[in-house]
């Protein structure tokens, strides 16, 4: 049984039956049988249904957003709003995905060559709980538009969001079999992504989930794509706008309760602004307001499972024995924690070194531009930065050295349908979204004519 419990209340919302082998058999079965007539569906008719996906969501938001609430314990405005912009996603992808896709022609010897974006077939889509919606969107709007199939494997946490997903989709009118959803725990993926007519696996995740499942896709040779951890710093230069900048920093690492993989996770201030800086910084994370998931001024709401936020409070308190000091929060309630601020963060300090996943801000201070830049690089991860300056000679002069896959000036780090979204290092490979998104599970076929 996969079980859905609400972290908030600690009550079990429903349980799931997990499929047999013959279920998963049959689930590619029809997968496969979909993909031979779903590939030769013109744009316009995808285009059309997509948009009916985007319809479905506005019109049962707080169905699903309330379902999303509940099982995973992100206040009920966030859900709503990450319903949102699934619709968006989807409206991006029925209006753009076929100039995306449109042939290249390149001047050779031939008297006529191109490349034609075409699809491959069914890819699986290994998913988390943390934005339960707009992981899956932000891969299935692409996928389906290019022509593929989507079956999906959500967080075990997640399974009634999973089972809305596939509803959403069968709402809008796409046919039998275009995206379906595997109620089924992770140790069924290996046999899944062996199988022949399964084509390519994208994850977003940990570590260990990704580095497990691209070892089975390259032992395949199949593609992977990976959106794993991050551990984003949010840099603030000694000229930067301080009053706009804290503001910034507080929804950086405090929305969604802090469990997002491009949140900001260490707060690197210049030793110039750092007491200013910190005097408001602090003034407004008490001012967040923890409570009921379900209630519309609650912006704190609760981890997604207790065992998560057991991990988070050994990492502070770990920090805390090598010399950190917690200047706000620190204490857990069951999956609750309080947002939380610890000073004095040095490099090989957990909070520091691992991704944190909860509300929790590390924070360090530096004398020198340079020493900036080489604290954020020190991450093993690399999925984004942003820096706060009002000198924008001075932020396209240091945008090289970063080595993450993005870079914001003034803003927090976050995902945009018109922008690739990705990272470097540990935090994986590959890009979603945009025209970079839809190209990743796409045979560029090579034409020749003589
Ligand atoms: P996981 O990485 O374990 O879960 C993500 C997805 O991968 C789930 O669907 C999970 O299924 C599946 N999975 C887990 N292990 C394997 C495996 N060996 N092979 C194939 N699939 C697997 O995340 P957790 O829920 O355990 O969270 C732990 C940490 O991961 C967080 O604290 C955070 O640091 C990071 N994380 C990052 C996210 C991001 O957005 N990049 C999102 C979520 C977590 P199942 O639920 O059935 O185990």
């Amino acid at each position: 049984m996969i079980t859905s419990k609400n972290p908030y209340t600690g009550e079990v919302i429903e349980e799931f039956k997990e499929y047999t082998k013959e279920e998963i058999n049959n689930a590619i079965k029809k997968a496969d049988d979909r993909y031979k007539t779903w590939r030769k569906v013109s744009f316009s008719e995808k285009s059309k249904l997509l948009k009916n996906a985007a319809k479905e969501l506005r019109d049962n938001k707080q169905s699903y957003a309330e379902d999303i609430t509940q099982e995973m314990g992100k206040p009920i405005t966030q859900a709503l709003a990450e319903i949102e912009k699934c619709a968006w996603v989807c409206e991006y992808y029925a209006e753009n995905a076929e100039n995306h896709l449109a042939r290249e022609i390149i001047e050779t010897d031939a008297q006529k060559s191109y490349v034609s974006y075409e699809p491959i077939g069914i890819v699986l889509a290994i998913m988390p709980w943390n934005y339960p919606f707009w992981q899956v969107f932000r891969f299935a709007a692409p996928a389906l538009m290019a022509g593929n199939i989507g079956l999906l494997k959500h967080a075990s946490n997640v399974m009634r969001s999973a089972n809305n997903i596939q509803k959403v989709f069968e709402r809008a009118g796409f046919p039998d079999g275009c995206f379906q959803n595997l109620v089924i725990s992770s140790s069924k993926i290996e046999d899944i992504l062996k199988d022949k007519r399964v084509k390519a696996v994208t994850l977003t995740g940990s570590k260990p989930a990704g580095s497990a499942v691209a070892a089975t896709a390259g032992s395949e040779i199949k593609k992977s794509v990976l959106e794993l951890g991050g551990s984003n710093a949010l840099v603030v230069f000694k000229d930067a706008n301080i009053a706009e900048a804290v503001k910034t920093c507080v929804q950086a690492r405090f929305q969604n309760t802090g469990q997002s993989c491009i949140a900001g996770k260490r707060l690197l201030l210049h030793e110039r602004i750092a007491e200013e800086f910190m005097e408001e910084f602090v003034k407004q994370v008490k001012e967040l307001k923890s409570g009921d998931t379900m209630d519309e001024d609650t912006f704190i709401g609760t981890l997604a499972r207790e065992d998560l936020a057991e991990d988070l409070e050994k990492q502070i308190q770990d920090s805390v024995k090598q010399g950190a000091k917690i200047v706000l929060g620190g204490k857990r309630d069951k999956a609750y924690f309080e947002p939380t601020i610890i000073t004095n963060v040095k490099k090989g300090m957990p909070v520091f070194d691992q991704e944190t996943f909860g509300p929790a801000m590390a924070v360090t201070t530096f004398k020198e531009d340079q020493e900036a830049i080489d604290l954020v690089n020190y991450s093993d991860f690399g999925l984004g930065v942003s820096i706060f300056t009002e000198d924008f000679t001075f932020a396209e002069k240091i945008v090289p050295a970063f080595e993450d896959g993005a870079v914001f000036v003034n803003e927090l780090v976050k995902s945009d349908p018109r922008l690739p979204f990705g990272g470097t290092k540990i935090s994986g490979y590959g890009r979603e979204l945009s025209s970079h998104g839809i190209q990743e599970f796409i045979n560029r076929k090579t034409v020749y004519f003589n």
